[in-house]
């Protein structure tokens, strides 16, 4: 059996992002969106401020993001972005040449799929504290959670194949730890380990300054 995996599946031509359409934004502009990123990407070798750290690399990606796909609204950009064969190109190149990106993207598909925060917590549904990464999703799965990213990884699994690491994917992972972030759930429970967040984080940070795009 194959995987229904919707980022497999041509949808016709996929937009072409300018990736250059950064470079020509106004100085300033440009100048803010690097410094947040120098902001985010200063705190690499600090595992103390990983929260902090993801945030200010994600206002940095957003930044780029709209400029260069045009589009205001994350989910609209998500999707633009997870379509670029430019950046999946990119994502593979550095995975294939740089041992250390390598290391933080195979970290982080190991946590995956990553839950969506706030229905654990009104859910009531925290897992041990002490289980492995694979005992936690196995609790959540039993609890019925459904609402991770990516969002095709079960079909992968009823499939017996391993969740692409590649960029569709990877975003859409980062992106779900960004939204849990975002809304305040940081202490909760296991869905927003520091160890999980740092991991995005290093991959986020890692890829970008890794492919010369920030
Ligand atoms: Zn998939």
């Amino acid at each position: 059996m194959s995987s229904n995996c919707p980022y497999r599946q041509s949808t016709g031509p996929a937009p072409r992002i300018q990736l250059n359409r950064f470079d020509m934004l106004n100085l300033e502009s440009q100048r803010l969106v690097r410094g947040w990123f120098e902001r985010a990407y200063a705190a690499k070798d600090n595992e103390d401020e990983c929260f902090e750290a993801f945030i200010f690399g994600w206002i940095a990606v957003n930044g780029w993001a709209a400029c260069v796909t045009g589009k205001d609204g994350e989910t609209e950009y998500i999707k633009a972005l997870q379509r670029s064969d430019d950046l999946a190109a990119k994502f593979k190149k550095l995975l294939d040449h740089s041992p250390a990106f390598r290391v933080s993207a195979t970290e982080f598909h190991t946590f995956w799929p990553i839950f969506k925060a706030q229905k654990i917590r009104r859910g009531g549904h925290h897992a041990p504290a002490d289980g492995s990464r694979a005992a936690i999703v196995e609790h959540y799965l039993a609890c019925r959670l459904t609402d991770y990213e990516p969002k095709c990884w079960q079909s992968h699994r009823d499939a017996g194949e391993p969740v692409p690491l590649d960029w569709p994917h990877t975003l859409a992972a980062i992106y779900r730890v960004r939204c849990n972030l975002f809304h305040g759930e940081k202490s909760a429970h296991s869905e927003m380990d520091r160890v999980i967040v740092r991991s995005a984080y290093l991959t986020l940070i890692g890829f970008f300054r890794g492919a010369n795009i920030l």
